[in-house]
């Protein structure tokens, strides 16, 4: 079976890790320090808080903006749930916009048109790991005197005319053990911000500045040494890492084109894609559908995803919550219908690449 994703954790990882076994001090440290340092730089930020995992990173980054009931979160209805758990977790109340079907990403035209006068934040999710048009959401936000969340967890590193995910607003990464860079489980919150990096700190950590010295209701987000030291070689390796991700993508698309009802992936003009996800979108000309296309795949050893099966509300959970404002998003709705990932990850051999396009070309009929 050709993986959909893999996780390599090779010696220099173990090494890592043992010199912090080793050292005695396994809690939040000197590694989560350094973690922090390392990934302000790859984000183009003055500071990185780390936490626990992804979901508290949305969650604290909400935490920190004094939301108060009622203030709406804009946001994309195509996204993993965390997106919405965190937003309900926080307080607020979730609204949707739709999305566009070439970037997956909130559409800037449908956002203005979903901000109210109970919206305080927009949070776009850079989906596959290709930003959201922040070209123009980030001055959508600063126009309308909104906050920017941005749901950064499949986008390390990846940017738009050299600006990074996560630096355009409040940046919330994930280290899950899925991702581009992992510690198993993990997050980091980015931002310029000054005094909302210094809040999160001591959010994070029990709203403790100095020792037992409560200045805020806190809770204990914290990330360990043990878990830092894992990224840190991935950190050292991650130029290459990207590197063979966007080469992958491109054996991908070379070998796909022209297969009838097969949409492939772009990588949009000023924008660097980090290919987390290398995600087509199979249309009703295609010869067979996209169920049909996923059993298939499976049935001849090639892995295959589905991000996301539904549209995030679309749950008996969500629909009658009284903080999840539903709305039209027909794009979305279609596109949720039409999408499978294929693997694109750094562990493919050539072979790996020809099975893939042969496979995916045959049962098209192509
Ligand atoms: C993985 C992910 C998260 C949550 O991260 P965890 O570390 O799993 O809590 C949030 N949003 C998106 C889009 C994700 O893919």
């Amino acid at each position: 079976m050709i993986p959909i994703s893999t996780v390599e954790l090779g010696p220099d990882v173990e090494a890592e890790v043992l010199k912090v076994l080793r050292s005695g001090m396994v809690a939040q440290g000197p590694v989560v320090a350094e973690f922090e340092r390392r990934f302000a730089a790859l984000t183009g930020v003055q500071h990185a808080v780390a936490v626990n995992n992804g979901t508290t990173a949305l969650v604290a980054a909400l935490q920190v903006l004094d939301l108060e009931p009622g203030d709406e979160v804009v946001t994309s209805p195509f996204t993993f749930v965390a997106t919405l758990n965190a937003i309900l977790e926080a307080g607020a109340t979730a609204t949707f916009a739709d999305i566009d079907d070439v970037d997956f990403n909130l559409a800037p035209d449908a956002a203005a048109a979903a901000i109210g006068d109970r919206t305080r934040v927009l949070m776009p999710v850079h989906l596959y790991g290709q930003t959201a048009p922040m070209g123009e959401l980030a001055p959508l936000a600063a126009d309308r005197g909104l906050a920017l969340v941005e749901d950064s967890a499949q986008s390390h590193g990846a940017t738009l005319d050299g600006r990074a995910a996560g630096s355009f607003g409040i940046g919330c990464f994930s280290f899950y053990g899925t991702k581009n860079i992992t510690t198993g489980e993990g997050g980091i919150i980015t931002t310029d911000d000054d005094v909302l990096a210094d809040r999160l700190r001591v959010l994070r950590n029990q709203g403790m500045r100095a020792r037992y010295q409560y200045e805020v209701a806190g809770h204990n987000y914290r990330l360990t040494d043990l878990q830092a030291a894992l990224a840190l070689p991935q950190l050292d390796r991650y130029e290459q890492t990207v590197a063979r991700r966007k080469a992958n993508a491109a054996t991908l698309v070379e070998g796909l084109a022209g297969i009838p009802g097969l949409v492939l992936p772009q990588e949009l003009p000023g924008r660097s894609h980090v290919w987390h996800q290398f995600t087509v979108r199979v249309t009703q000309d295609a010869a067979v559908s996209r169920d049909e296309l996923v059993a298939r795949l499976t049935e001849a050893g090639v892995g295959s995803g589905i991000y996301y099966p539904k549209l995030v509300f679309d749950y008996e959970t969500y629909l009658t919550h009284p903080r999840v404002k539903v709305s039209e998003v027909p794009t979305a709705a279609r596109v949720v219908q039409e999408v499978v990932s294929l693997p694109v990850h750094p562990r493919l051999s050539d072979d790996d690449l020809r099975t893939v396009v042969d496979t995916v070309r045959s049962i098209l009929g192509a």
